[in-house]
């Protein structure tokens, strides 16, 4: 049987994550949540209803050591571990009975369980792109020192990495193509987004996602942040990925082979596809997934990317040209502007300006070889943008 620990099991990634080891009979060792506790709690107890004993979590983990005691009591019936704080986390990614973890936390908070998990020497279910785009080279560096894979979830990169399969190396990509839904707000220009709501920006045409994702692609950061882990994953530069808008979100990801032949990984949106992908790789499991009827369909629709218009798109490559931390300042700076926009402190376009100005502006200290300077540029990214929406900056 092969043990999982899920984390961020609360969140849109994570809930589909457990649909999928039920799938698969995955036996789950840990679940982990930020504070969400009521919906861990439920997680925990359905696994305890529907699975056999030795299959369901042995450790249930809140990030919010505040909540500790309320969890504890609301499992005290069942025979789980209950545990607190960010250090429990990375203790659940690192448990020895681990195989694989799946990490869907959002946000640089991701980063510290996936070194865990890497450093513990398991295979790694990537969905917090965040890891990779703040702290790459140090995390490609902990899995090739422990020997293990790192196996991308976000959709794209899964296509791309299933699309070289079959490639006796990887040198035969001559270019990626990644593909970009574009978006709820595709064709827009900058006086169009002047008065963008916090709905508006919330309703994505193809994906249900959770909120930070979901206004990081209706701004193209999330297409930023997904070139930044393609270069990593795939050892390509910004200028041997090319972004496709796919406004059908039918096309995952193409590459484009050194002898001409494109090969495109597609099917419904569903992120289940690319998340049991990463937990059975090299094989391939049935799984019960929406259809695509090509006929139905009709035709699939191509378009550019904007960068005039969405600043992140433009300001996460010009991050990994300058190298080192900036990809880490980019982040930073990008998820305090989405908190702050998500809870009305500023308008939407003023999430480009931020990310922006904080990588023309900052001048971060190293390399992002090690952990300390990474989360210390992370802390210089959140102070520019406090100071930005406080009018100080
Ligand atoms: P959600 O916001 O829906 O879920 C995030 C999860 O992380 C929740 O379990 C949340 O707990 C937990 N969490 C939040 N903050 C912390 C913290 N500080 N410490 C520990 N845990 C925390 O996000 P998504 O599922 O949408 O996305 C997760 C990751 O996957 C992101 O990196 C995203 O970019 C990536 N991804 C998501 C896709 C999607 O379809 N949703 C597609 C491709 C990639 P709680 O519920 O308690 O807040
Ligand atoms: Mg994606």
């Amino acid at each position: 049987m092969k043990y999982i620990s899920i984390l961020g099991s609360t969140g849109s990634i994570g809930v589909q994550a457990l649909d999928v080891c039920g799938n698969l009979g995955l036996a789950i060792n840990a679940l982990t949540a930020n504070r969400n506790i009521q919906r861990l709690e439920e997680q925990v107890r359905r696994c305890y209803s529907v699975m056999a004993a030795d299959q369901c979590p042995r450790y249930a983990v809140t990030a919010d050591p505040e909540l500790y005691h309320e969890l504890k009591t609301a499992l005290a019936d069942l025979p789980v571990q209950v545990q607190a704080g960010m250090e429990a986390i990375c203790e659940a990614a690192a448990l020895p009975e681990n195989d694989i973890v799946l990490n869907a936390v959002v946000g640089i908070a991701g980063l510290r369980p996936t070194l865990s998990a890497l450093e513990a020497g398991k295979d790694l279910a990537l969905a917090n792109k965040e890891s990779l785009v703040t702290g790459g080279d140090l995390v490609l560096s902990t899995a090739r020192e422990n020997n293990v894979h790192i196996l991308p979830v976000d959709s794209e990169h899964s296509a791309i990495f299933q699309c070289i399969q079959g490639l006796s190396s990887p040198d035969e990509v001559e270019k990626i193509l990644l593909t970009a839904s574009g978006g709820p707000f595709y064709g827009k220009k900058q006086a169009d987004l002047e008065k963008v709501t916090v709905q508006q920006a919330l309703k994505h045409p193809n994906w249900s996602m959770g909120a930070k994702i979901t206004i990081d692609s209706a701004t193209l950061m999330n297409k930023g942040l997904e070139l930044i882990e393609a270069c990593h994953l795939f050892g390509k530069r910004p200028e041997d990925i090319e972004i496709v808008v796919q406004r059908e979100s039918v096309i995952h990801s193409m590459v484009l082979c050194r002898d001409g032949a494109i090969l495109a990984q597609m099917g419904a949106p569903d992120m289940r596809v690319p998340i049991q992908y990463a937990l059975t790789w090299p094989r391939r499991a049935p799984l019960k997934t929406p259809p695509v009827s090509f006929r139905e369909l009709g035709k699939l629709t191509f378009g550019e990317a904007d960068e005039e218009t969405f600043l992140c798109l433009k300001a996460c490559k010009r991050a990994f040209d300058l190298g080192g931390l900036y990809p880490c300042i980019a982040n930073g700076a990008n998820e305090a502007a989405v908190t702050a926009f998500l809870q009305g402190k500023i308008p939407f376009l003023e999430i480009g300006e931020t990310v922006c100005g904080a990588v023309d502006s900052l001048r971060p200290d190293g390399e992002g070889n090690s952990l300390s300077e990474i989360l210390e540029a992370d802390s210089a990214a959140r102070e520019y943008a406090a100071k930005r929406f406080s009018g100080k900056s």
